[in-house]
């Protein structure tokens, strides 16, 4: 494997998802002295997203307009990304573990011919390539593995590692590859929408915040008070399977064994008991904090902070609070 390494921007708002800043500093460390990292970004704004780039210390970036990339699934993108390797010569390619980089770490490792893999937690550099460690099974084991071989396509588990900071550098634009589109490249994109479920704010597996609700909810109605503290702090919104199975709010946003896997650095349990299928989804958060009645439930055993009381009284008043400091 060269020490090249290509990190693959995801777009959020004007510039990179933090998914992709913290793919960044591992790419740094994984380069190392001698090596260099290379950017890349596709899609109608990426142009201005490489600037984002450069303000993180990536000065080397090839930014590709494609404006038949907007809404497309994230695998799309997988024949550019992998000319874009080739040209820069890439031995290894890193993206952020969201739904947007573990999709795009499967096309790549088929189309790429490479050795994969996503959600890593811990990356060593070694010799031969890298060595990562990773939950696997919803979280209670933890793999170790060697990814060795000329190419390597690697996604680091959001909020795993601290972001680059930069110091900014001049932004340097490398013209992209000629790209040889497959046909159906942007046909999945009529059935498969990526913000298709996706309640607003920022997504799930990404969120720096992530506010959940459960049954203690008692109703569809009553979901909306998550919602609206969810709000107040900018968060992601997440759910028990209680919630999702009594369709008040879609699977999307499940959060566990059978819905999505989180680790925000503030995770906020309401009215959820913290039956284990639900705590494997959520328990590697960086600050768990618990809102129940019963001071018994389980999700206390797990918990930073916790409040035991009855959360039609308490969430809304957190989220009266949150808006009065915030000035919202
Ligand atoms: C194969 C399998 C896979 C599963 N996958 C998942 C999964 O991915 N995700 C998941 O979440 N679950 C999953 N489950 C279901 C899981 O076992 C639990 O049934 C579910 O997590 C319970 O959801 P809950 O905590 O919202 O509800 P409950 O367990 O009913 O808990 C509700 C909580 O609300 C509290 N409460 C009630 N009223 C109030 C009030 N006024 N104020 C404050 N607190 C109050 C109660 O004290 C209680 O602790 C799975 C189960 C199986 C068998």
């Amino acid at each position: 494997m060269t020490r090249i390494v290509l990190v693959v921007g995801e777009p959020a708002g004007e510039g990179l998802a933090g998914a992709t800043l913290e793919a960044i500093g591992v790419a740094r460390r994984v380069a190392g002295p001698g090596g260099k990292v290379v950017g890349f970004v596709a899609g109608p704004a990426a142009t201005a997203r490489a600037t984002a780039f450069a303000n993180a210390g990536v000065g080397t970036v090839v930014p590709l307009e494609e404006a038949r990339l907007e809404n497309a699934p994230p695998a799309s993108q997988a024949p550019a990304v992998a000319a874009a390797a080739r040209s820069v010569g890439a031995g290894a390619i890193l993206l952020g573990g969201t739904t947007f980089g573990r999709d795009l770490t499967g096309a790549l490792a088929i189309l790429w011919e490479a050795t994969a893999a996503n959600g890593a937690t811990e990356v060593t550099a070694e010799e031969a390539g890298l060595r990562v460690r990773r939950p696997i099974f919803g979280g209670r084991a933890t793999e170790e593995r060697r990814l060795e071989g000329p190419r390597i396509v690697l996604s680091v588990r959001p909020h795993a590692f601290p972001a680059a900071e930069g110091p900014a550098v001049p932004l340097e634009a490398v013209p992209p590859p000629a790209i040889d589109w497959p046909a159906i490249a942007f046909a999945a994109r009529r059935t498969a929408p990526p913000t298709a479920g996706r309640a607003s704010g920022p997504g799930l597996a990404d969120a720096a915040i992530v506010v959940a609700g459960g049954r203690g909810l008692g109703s569809a109605e009553k979901f909306a008070l998550v919602e609206e503290l969810a709000g107040a702090l900018g968060a992601a919104v997440g759910a028990s399977r209680a919630v999702t199975d009594a369709g008040w709010r879609p699977s999307s946003i499940q959060v566990g064994q059978t819905g999505r896997s989180v680790s925000p650095q503030l995770y906020i349990a309401i009215g959820i008991s913290g039956a284990i299928q639900h705590l494997v989804g959520m328990t590697s958060s960086r600050v768990i904090v618990a809102i129940n009645s019963d001071g018994s439930a389980p999700i206390f055993r797990v918990a930073d902070y916790g409040l035991v009381g009855d959360l039609f009284a308490l969430v809304p008043a957190l989220t009266a609070e949150v808006r009065r400091v915030r000035g919202a």
